[in-house]
């Protein structure tokens, strides 16, 4: 029987297969190699034992996977910024925004209580520029909500975002009901030693799942290298071809295509300097690493 992993605490798995859950072992053969071991979001073939309990047989293959978190089969990461408390971090929206396409994931950007600020509106008409999907919302209301719903539909999708920005509004109010993200509070804790990493799913429809991941709200970009950060600014992409000395750093060098398309406003002069700050934290983690 088809099923997907939706949790996982130490070798024990949770399956949901035909609208039930199976409390699930992994056969022997996983065991052997790291990579090969079953983690949430995988699509597995069990054996059924009984009403309750499972056996993974055999693991599907995945499209994509996150090493930390250990996640599988994300579709997308929807980054949630809110207007006010706290004020938008566009540098962090930027570095995520990277990392979610060194992925190979799909961004999605939220920007929440657009009650409370009108400066949304220029967040919204600037990363549309870009040529990312942008969709406001009032959480605490419900507005907006509906057309998230809409971008989840057949996907698994993971929220990220500062604290209090409203991810668990916006999560409760797509579930209509009251949630209780583990991942987030447990991350949130910071005197408990032993701050849990599990991973859950949460179905919110057929072939839609919500997953709660606790590292993901601040993952690492420093994986990233800086001479590959202009791959995925996806902004830049078109211009680079234009830049005079191959291997230009479009941050000191003459002639750079993506500085004369700054010029022309082709690229937003606010995505270029933290595109310039990027840069430079990401060489100095490099230049501290030797
Ligand atoms: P999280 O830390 O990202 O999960 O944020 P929460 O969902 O806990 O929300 C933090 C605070 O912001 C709570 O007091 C929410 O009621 C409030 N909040 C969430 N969404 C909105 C919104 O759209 N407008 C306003 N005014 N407040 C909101
Ligand atoms: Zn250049």
């Amino acid at each position: 029987m088809e099923g997907i992993i939706v949790g996982n605490k130490a070798n024990l798995y949770e399956v949901e297969a035909r609208n039930k859950i199976y409390n699930a072992l992994a056969r022997g053969k996983f065991k052997k190699d790291d990579a090969l071991k079953p983690v949430v979001g995988d699509r597995v073939e069990i054996d059924v034992l009984d009403d309750k309990n499972a056996v993974i047989d055999k693991i599907h293959k995945r499209n994509s996977y996150i090493k930390r978190p250990k996640i599988a089969n994300i579709n997308q990461i929807i980054f949630v910024v809110s207007t006010k408390d706290p004020k938008p971090d566009l540098l962090m929206l930027d570095k995520q925004l990277c990392y979610a396409e060194c992925l190979k994931l799909k961004p999605i950007i939220i920007l929440n209580k657009i009650d409370l600020s009108d400066c949304y509106k220029e967040i919204e008409k600037t990363y549309k520029k870009v040529g990312y999907r942008v969709i406001t919302t009032n959480a605490k209301e419900g507005k907006g909500i509906d057309k998230l719903k809409k971008e989840l539909k057949g996907k698994i999708s993971a929220f990220s975002g500062n604290s209090g920005v409203g991810k668990s509004t916006i999560i409760n109010s797509l579930f209509q009901k009251q949630m209780t993200l583990e991942g987030e509070i447990s991350s949130k804790n910071k005197k408990g030693k032993n701050t849990t990493t599990d991973v859950k799913l949460y179905k919110l429809e057929e072939n839609a799942y919500i997953a709660d991941t606790p590292g993901f709200s601040n993952f690492e970009i420093s994986e990233i290298e800086s001479e590959n950060l202009e791959k995925y600014y996806i902004d830049f992409i078109p211009y680079i071809k234009d830049c005079e000395f191959v291997g230009c750093t479009h941050i000191k060098e003459e002639n750079c295509g993506i500085k004369e398309a700054v010029c022309k406003n082709k690229i937003l002069i606010e995505r270029y300097e933290r595109f310039c700050k990027i840069y430079n934290e990401l060489k100095e983690k490099e230049a501290k690493k030797w």
